[in-house]
């Protein structure tokens, strides 16, 4: 598009027009690397924050832009999400990680979640790719958790309803990420069928300076205490957040202070290598 000449973007501002060129090769660019399967998926545990075993993994992919480096998710993401490669893009991570996971079933099950973009829910297809994926893996419906944003749960799509209920008839589990930063009402939360509320980030930062700062935390966990529901802390930093949200009663946690994501090998050595202290 860029070289249809400079009088198209006229009305633009330079620094709009520059964005847009830079996000036009961006999509370009990703467009090459998923059809050269370039693209990587890493995977970061999930912990059990009473004893220290890895119990599960989050799915998250990584692109390394040949002239560029390392490009971070929260900016090629976006894109793919405008553009339509996110479809390409997500069923390729979750079918890796689905094939990965299937491998460390044994001897006790792990859970593998991956993340749902608010396109791919309303695919009409998404319930076939994961139907297809977990035959094709031999993954274990239960042992695949799909993430999706809390703004699938406040829009007014009846799409989304029915898509997450053809989801769920799988006999996969469904989790709200970063639940609380988004609108939903909480009304809708019991129509939809959720089984897991994930605490964002900047809800664990402040957790261990006191009750004020651990307030958000503890709504969530009384709220899906109350719905029967599970929960995954996440962006865990250091030892005193891990101690107080164990406390709190939060089962299960993610975050640095236990690892970063990694490579599927670094992740197998990190099961056999056994709890976090
Ligand atoms: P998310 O789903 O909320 O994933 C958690 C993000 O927090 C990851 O960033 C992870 O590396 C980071 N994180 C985990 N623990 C800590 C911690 O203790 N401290 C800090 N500062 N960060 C931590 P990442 O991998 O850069 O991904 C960013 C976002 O990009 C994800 O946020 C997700 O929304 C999106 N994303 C990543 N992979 C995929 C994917 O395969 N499909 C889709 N649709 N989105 C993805
Ligand atoms: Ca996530
Ligand atoms: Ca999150």
């Amino acid at each position: 598009a860029k070289r249809r000449g400079r009088n198209r973007y006229a009305y633009f501002a330079p620094s709009m027009h520059a964005g847009l060129v830079e996000k036009l090769d961006l999509a370009e660019d990703l467009r090459g690397a998923i059809e050269r399967h370039e693209l990587q998926v890493y995977y970061q545990p999930l912990v059990d924050l009473a004893g220290g075993a890895i119990v599960g993994a989050e799915a998250l992919v990584r692109w390394t832009h040949p002239e560029k480096g390392p490009i971070p998710p929260d900016r090629f993401i976006p894109v793919a999400e405008e553009t339509g490669l996110i479809l390409p893009l997500g069923y390729a991570v979750l079918n890796t990680a689905c094939r990965a996971a299937a491998a460390w079933q044994h001897p006790v099950p792990l859970r593998i979640s991956v993340n749902l973009s608010p396109r791919q829910v309303q695919d009409p297809a998404v319930g076939l790719y994961v139907r297809q994926t977990l035959l094709h893996s031999g993954l274990p419906p239960e042992s695949l958790t799909l993430e999706i944003t809390e703004s699938l749960l406040s829009e007014d799509h009846e799409v989304a309803a029915s898509r997450l209920a053809e989801l769920k008839a799988l006999g996969v589990r469904l989790a709200v990420d970063d639940f609380g930063t988004g609108y939903s009402s909480l009304s809708r939360l019991q129509s939809f069928p959720i089984d897991i509320l994930k605490i964002p980030k900047p809800f664990v930062d402040g957790v261990a300076f006191g009750p004020g700062q651990s307030a958000l935390a503890r709504a969530i966990l009384d709220l899906a205490d109350a719905l029967g529901l599970q929960v995954v802390a996440e962006g865990i930093e250091d030892a005193a957040q891990a101690a107080e949200l164990r406390r709190l009663g939060c089962p299960i946690g993610q975050g640095f202070h236990f690892s970063r994501a990694v490579p599927a090998g670094e992740f197998g050595a990190l099961l056999s290598r056994g709890a976090f202290a």
